[in-house]
């Protein structure tokens, strides 16, 4: 039973007050069929609605079944309509992509009854259309798509039905059928609620309400209203598992993104881009990244090198001879500073190499065969020379790649002679290939013995500088104090002159240096890549938004049929993650690839890692989330009557 006691329903138009229904009562029996009439304008539908639960009254009592309608909550509201009410709309109100049968069946997506088929196809066979089932609307007649909406609102087997000028889009004939159908299923005990302003229509219902300006001004009753028949009271429908209802969101989602396919392509594009350049920068930092650090480690660690630095003499900073270092520092630090490992002695400068008619200038570097370890630097070729060849200042070189591609070609450098500043040097051995650091080419280099380059090359007896190892474990900077302070005793450089007799350049420094350097910019490349999968999200919101728009009615007319609120923001915030999961999981491809052609084409080193993929696998499906819950909630917010009026 229905009961509206003192219903009112205002608009306010400016100043003006509109009283759409002013001060309605109104009681419907069980198994009446009631038809309300009226002039246009004269709250007809407004009365229908708020009997529907498709509207709110401004004021007055509204019960169903004795329960107060105004104490339940919108989830309730949604259930009740699902599980007693059924509706017929003058524009049928079909989802154009859905055949027959799936509009029929549309109730039951919200139900816990599920896709069980048999019951839509049995209410079409009753209504006429048994060979009509997968058949979409477009392809149908008013009168059929009419019946496809009786019959979408019998599913759920409702105790009242409120048809809205039902027959007002079809010919008499069509109308007639559509008249004969409820006059059949109000004779089986549903109650029939219907909004006409076809005398002859109305004529046909028990009861007739006429209306004229928000008032009922009459009340008849055409025919007995058999009391004995009425439908079986039936347990109510509860609504859908959460999973059943995902799975069935997931279907949907994918069947309205493709059906709109070049509006799902765009926006699936930006976060395909996104992704995809998330991926490919983080591939190209880390690869810089691992290149440096393999560059710095063939650097060699633990590494410092001492150098002379500048001394006052008479209140002049100088270099001076007094800090020049030689050969016998290197022994002695070697002997006495005991967490010293190795020390190599280094002299370099450059010259001229000629092989042949070949000629080349390269950076000679003399050192002793410690350089090997401390340096990473064992011939790929060849040999090194000993520690007697060095004392015997022994006339042979190991040659960098640069210098024996430069000379030789192809050709096998070893056993060869050649001229370094026009003295003759054997090639014994090729070192292994360094790479370039920055602008300096690393294999650009000729290793002699440092007391041939000291004598011999160059003229001196002094080195440049003392290449340390310090035992692994032992403290850089403790070591590199303890020289400092041996170096100055070992002079006797008075500590008022010892302004920087000495200096010493500490690798590691140097090593955490670069490397922080390379974090930086990958940080950089990748804060890059995010700004662009951040725009992708936006354009899926936009997308969203204007999609909840397009879609308002199909919004309405969802809640008319019994999805609540949260059924509405699942669909869409599942349709958005559909959207930048599919954009996600391309965007990995298409990274993965562009990663590997920039690997091949410009010879950089890249390093995909999987916790980048699985990064941008987890920010595609939260920007989806993110993104969609705004217009999502925008959607599950709308009021039924009005989004089913939205044009
Ligand atoms: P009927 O169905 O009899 O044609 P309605 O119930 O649709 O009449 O409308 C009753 C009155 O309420 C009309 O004057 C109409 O203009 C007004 N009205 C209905 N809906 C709205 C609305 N959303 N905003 C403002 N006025 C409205």
């Amino acid at each position: 039973m229905l009961e509206l006691e003192h219903i009112s329903k205002i608009y306010h138009m400016g100043d003006n007050v509109l009283y759409a229904l002013n001060n309605v009562c109104v009681r419907v029996e069980p198994g009446d069929f009631v038809a309300i009439m009226g002039p246009s304008g004269s709250g007809k539908s407004t009365l229908m609605n708020i009997l529907g639960l498709l509207d709110n009254p401004s004021s007055g009592l509204y019960r169903i079944d004795g329960q107060d309608v105004s104490k339940l909550n919108e989830n309730y509201l949604a259930i009740l309509r699902r599980n007693k009410l059924g509706f017929i709309f003058q524009q049928f109100n079909l989802l154009p992509r859905l055949t027959a049968l799936e509009n029929v069946a549309l109730p039951h997506f919200y139900s816990a009854q599920g896709e069980d088929s048999s019951i839509g196809r049995n209410l079409l066979a009753r209504v006429g259309l048994a060979n009509r089932m997968d058949h979409k609307p477009n392809e149908l007649s008013g009168g059929q798509q009419q019946r496809v909406a009786i019959a979408r609102a019998l599913i759920n087997a409702p105790s009242v039905i409120f048809a809205d000028e039902p027959t007002g889009n079809l010919d008499s004939k069509s109308a007639a059928e559509i008249m004969a159908l409820l006059e059949d299923l109000n004779n089986q005990g549903i109650t029939i609620v219907m909004v006409t302003h076809e005398e002859s229509i109305g004529a046909r219902a028990k009861r007739r309400i006429r209306m004229r300006d928000g008032k009922v001004v009459a009340d008849d009753r055409l025919k007995p209203l058999n009391s004995g028949v009425g439908i079986p009271p039936r347990e109510s429908l509860s609504s859908r598992g959460i999973f059943a209802m995902l799975f069935g969101f997931l279907k949907q989602a994918v069947l309205t993104l493709s059906s709109n396919r070049i509006r799902t392509g765009l926006s699936t594009l930006g976060i395909l881009i996104g992704v995809a350049a998330v991926i490919v920068m983080m591939a190209i930092g880390s690869g810089a990244r691992r290149q440096i650090q393999e560059q710095l480690a063939s650097m060699g660690s633990n590494l410092l090198i001492l150098r002379p630095g500048a001394t006052r003499l008479a209140g002049v900073v100088q270099e001076s001879s007094a800090t020049r270092l030689t050969l016998d520092d290197a022994s002695s630090l070697q002997e006495k500073i005991s967490s010293i490992y190795a020390v190599s002695p280094t002299v370099s400068g450059r010259a001229q190499i000629t092989f042949g008619n070949k000629n080349w200038n390269t950076q000679i570097t003399g050192t002793t065969p410690t350089y090997t370890s401390m340096r990473a630097a064992k011939p790929a070729r060849g040999r090194f020379f000993s520690q007697t060849e060095n004392q015997s200042r022994a006339m042979l070189a190991v040659i960098g790649l640069t210098v024996a591609r430069e000379l030789f070609g192809e050709a096998n450098p070893l056993g060869e002679n050649i001229k370094i500043n026009k003295l003759n040097f054997q090639v014994i051995g090729v070192l292994p290939e360094k790479g370039a650091q920055g602008p300096r080419d690393q294999d650009d280099i000729i290793i002699v013995p440092v007391q041939t380059a000291m004598r011999r090359l160059f003229g001196k007896d002094y080195v440049d500088s003392i290449e340390i190892q310090i035992r692994s474990g032992a403290d850089l900077n403790q070591a590199s104090d303890e020289i400092l302070q041996y170096m100055s005793g070992r002079r006797r450089i008075p500590l008022a002159q010892a302004q920087e007799p000495f200096r010493i350049f500490n690798m590691a420094e140097l090593q955490s240096a670069i490397s922080s350097t390379s974090q930086t910019m990958s940080t950089l490349l990748a804060g890059i890549a995010a700004i662009s999968l951040l725009v992708g999200g936006i354009g899926i919101m936009n997308i969203m938004l204007v999609s909840v728009t397009e879609r308002t009615r199909e919004i309405g007319l969802r809640k008319a049929v019994g999805a609540r609120p949260f059924d509405i923001l699942v669909q869409f915030i599942i349709e958005s993650i559909v959207l930048t999961l599919v954009g996600g999981l391309m965007g990995i491809l298409v990274g993965w690839l562009l990663t590997l052609l920039v690997a091949r084409t410009a010879g950089w080193t890249t390093v995909i890692d999987p916790l980048a993929i699985a990064m941008a696998f987890f920010f595609s499906v939260s920007i989806g989330m993110i993104f969609g819950i705004y217009p999502a909630r925008r959607a599950s917010r709308l009021n039924p009557i009005e989004a089913l009026r939205h044009e």
